[in-house]
């Protein structure tokens, strides 16, 4: 198989994918695929159950918080957010940092008052902005922000802390089950599973029960996040697959030791991968070194005239996916957990092999 660098979908573990074969066509002695089952029946919910335990237990998920496994992408959580969160409140503060929290900002913007409480576009969101630059509105219904720009590769090093209790509202996609994180410090989580968690097709979501009643009452049914958990996210018939898949990347997360042992795998990867960039003459990261991402590192060359050569002769090496995304051009590697540090060191070995023929 080739390394795939791609930001989403991406690399699956090699493990799972075997297990999914070996399973496709008769799981467990049932002389059916997980793809066939009801999901009302007892072995597709024992499977559900199954990856909502893993995934409590891999991020230490406090009782207090459900787990919703939905549809409709990150995307759609740009609308069920306010929908779900704005109760009788007037606005909610967004903190803007490229892209994603951008879109997340004009959607919620079509259902209520939205107030971007800190931005920094004029710094062509290089860095995210610091914890005093954070100007809250006392009376927001919460503060949503997003921890990793997967098109910038800009990630926040510190959880924004809001005022007055203010809930937190954390889109987490291209970052989640890369380290440790303390759920506790947020009030909610959410993430489109083709990154970290599995296959496209589901979105996680984590939220403290308690703002479970806040939703307006015009709320599509299928949006709702009360109903999401009071049907433990079968009020419809769930992405079945996608679900069991997510399954089994959480037991092989599980195997590789959890998320602090591949965050020390994860950071070697990115640091390894920044020095060779800063190091060389022709590639360029432009990212406070605090905030780079560890999960999307985007590059330039120096001749831009490079670029096809580059992709075209990656693509030959079998990396596959470098090409940045196509509202910023450049290159980018996304090194997710099932990308292995034997890619990261590969892309490297090519990245300054390819330097030394075309930019000596
Ligand atoms: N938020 C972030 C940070 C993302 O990286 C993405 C997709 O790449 C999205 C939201 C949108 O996710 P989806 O395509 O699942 O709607």
């Amino acid at each position: 198989r080739a390394y795939n660098f791609c930001a989403g979908p991406a690399a699956l573990p090699e493990e799972v994918l075997l297990q999914a074969r070996e399973e496709m066509l008769d799981w467990h002695g049932k002389g059916l695929s997980v793809m066939e089952m009801s999901h009302r029946s007892d072995e597709f919910v024992g499977i559900a159950q199954e990856a909502e335990s893993l995934l409590r237990e891999l991020l230490s998920v406090p009782q207090d918080y459900k787990v919703l496994f939905l549809q409709g992408g990150a995307n759609l959580q740009f609308s069920s957010v306010p929908l779900n969160l704005l109760g009788s409140h007037s606005s909610a503060d967004y903190i803007d940092t490229g892209i994603w929290s951008n879109k997340a900002v004009k959607e919620a913007a079509r259902y209520g008052k939205i107030d971007v409480i800190a931005s920094t576009a004029d710094q062509h969101y290089h860095r995210v902005p610091q914890q005093q630059e954070l100007k809250f509105n006392k009376d927001a219904a919460y503060v949503h922000y997003c921890s990793n720009e997967t098109i910038g590769g800009l990630e926040f090093d510190y959880v924004p802390v809001t005022e007055n209790g203010v809930p937190l509202v954390c889109d987490m996609s291209s970052t989640i089950l890369s380290r440790p994180i303390d759920v506790a410090q947020y009030d909610m989580i959410y993430a489109g599973a083709q990154k970290n968690i599995g296959p496209a097709g589901l979105c996680l979501v984590i939220i403290k029960e308690s703002l479970l009643d806040r939703e307006v009452s015009s709320i599509p049914t299928m949006m709702s996040y009360r109903v999401a958990a009071e049907n433990d996210s079968m009020y419809n018939t769930p992405p079945t697959f996608a679900w069991y898949l997510s399954g089994l990347v959480f037991q092989w997360l599980k195997r590789q030791g959890g998320v602090a042992a591949i965050g020390e795998v994860n950071a070697r990867k990115a640091s390894k991968l920044y020095a060779a960039i800063d190091e060389s003459r022709l590639y360029a990261n432009p990212i406070a070194v605090a905030n780079r991402s560890w999960m999307n590192v985007p590059f330039t060359l120096a001749d831009t005239g490079l670029e096809k050569a580059f992709l075209k002769e990656a693509d030959a090496a079998g990396l596959l996916n470098l090409k940045g995304h196509r509202s910023v051009g450049g290159m980018r590697a996304s090194i997710y957990n099932a990308v292995p540090e034997a890619a990261v060191d590969a892309l490297i070995d090519f990245m300054h092999a390819f330097e030394k023929k075309y930019y000596p």
